[in-house]
């Protein structure tokens, strides 16, 4: 299938992309690259060995460590972290984690337009693009800003060999999701359209082999190559009801962000699919099955991921909530979304059910 449109307008951003096994260990030349000399460490409570060992890599580089990254980036930790910026007068931030510590140097990169290095682990795709999620007040917003647009980015299999498997499944499902929505992007274009095709075949490919063999570091560097493409793709276009949907339900339930994704992401498009079906046909054709819907379904079962917002600790109670929330402030989909459909599926969702268009 051609990806060719008569009529599109492409925008791409500016981020150098280191790739390899145990391309990590260079960041220290990545630093220096960037004409810097005092880079703050940023990774999560959970994360602080993998800090230490890039602090170990930077060497005299690295002026501190700041390990106190959580979910949904809260305003007051940002806080925190720009006065520990000010006190080590650091010159440049080397994130080491998930979209949470990646957020935390958006954050503070906003703030101080300080250049960003990331070394993901996970593949949810924060790092490639400008767009910052941050929370006050328990209010989540989401700005799309050059600032936070992260400058470097290292990909290294190592990193994620660790990853537990269930989290790498959800968090690839994270990032497939993102290709996925991008087919049929209103402001999609020729190649947005190229790279989500290709980072949904690099996940249908190499995500079984990591699922069977955690520590098959070929396969896992296929994944990354996946998130990398996935990621660019969010980067550079627009998401539909699937995003709205989790946010929907991680900001206003609790959800857990990677697996609310797992979860939806069938249901979202097998509703859309009817709209587009000509756009989503690779998807089918990618993972195997007749519909996008019901491959992705299918997939995600098969990967072992968790299939039931139930599951989730998502109440059954809370539907009609959840539904009304996720339309009350309308949003352009494919398929326009409505209430009495919208409903229905969430329903699904919630039992664990097939998704139907
Ligand atoms: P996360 O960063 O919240 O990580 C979840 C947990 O897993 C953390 O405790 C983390 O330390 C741990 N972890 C991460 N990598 C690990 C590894 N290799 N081994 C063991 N433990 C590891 O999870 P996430 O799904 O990567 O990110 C979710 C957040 O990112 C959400 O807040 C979401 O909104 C945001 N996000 C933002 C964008 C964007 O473009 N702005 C894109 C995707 C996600």
């Amino acid at each position: 299938m051609s990806v060719f449109q008569p009529e599109f307008t492409a925008r791409t951003a500016r981020v150098r992309v280191r790739f390899g096994i145990g391309a990590s260990h260079a960041v220290a030349d990545e630093v220096r690259a960037l004409g810097c000399s005092r880079a703050l460490i940023l990774s999560t409570p959970q994360q602080v060995a993998s800090a230490m060992r890039t602090a170990e890599d930077l060497g005299p580089l690295a002026a501190g460590i700041f390990s106190k990254a959580a979910m949904h980036t809260p305003t007051q930790i940002t806080a925190e972290a720009l006065a520990h910026v000010s006190e080590v007068r650091a010159d440049c931030l080397v994130a080491v984690g998930g979209g949470s510590t990646t957020g935390l140097g958006k954050a503070i990169a906003l703030r101080t337009d300080l250049p960003q290095v990331v070394i993901p682990t996970t593949y949810a795709g924060s790092e490639a693009t400008a767009i910052l999620g941050q929370t006050e007040n328990g209010l989540k917003t989401t700005i799309t800003d050059d600032r936070v647009q992260p400058e470097v980015i290292i990909y290294d299999p190592q990193l994620v060999a660790g990853l537990p498997v269930p989290m790498t499944v959800t968090s690839a499902l994270n990032a497939i999701a993102h290709a996925v929505e991008a087919l049929y992007a209103r402001d999609r274009n020729p190649l947005s359209s190229m790279l989500a095709m290709e980072g949904i075949r690099a996940f249908a490919r190499s995500l079984p082999q990591v699922v069977a063999d955690p520590h098959d570091l070929a396969a896992r560097g296929e994944t990354l190559y996946g998130a990398w493409l996935c990621g660019t793709v969010l980067g550079q276009v627009g998401m539909a009801l699937h995003h709205k949907l989790c946010h929907a339900l991680g900001g206003s339930f609790n959800l857990p962000h990677a697996e609310t994704h797992a979860v939806i992401l069938s249901h979202a498009v097998a509703y859309t699919e009817p709209a587009v079906a000509d756009l989503l046909a690779p998807v089918a054709q990618a993972l195997g099955g007749a519909t996008a819907g019901a491959a992705l379904h299918a997939f995600a079962a098969r990967m072992g991921a968790p299939m039931a917002l139930r599951d989730l600790g998502m109440l059954e109670a809370d539907l009609d909530r959840a539904t009304e929330i996720a339309t009350r402030n309308p949003y352009w989909n494919p398929r326009p979304v409505d209430p009495v459909p919208l409903r229905a599926l969430l329903q699904r969702a919630w039992a664990g059910e097939p998704p139907v268009a």
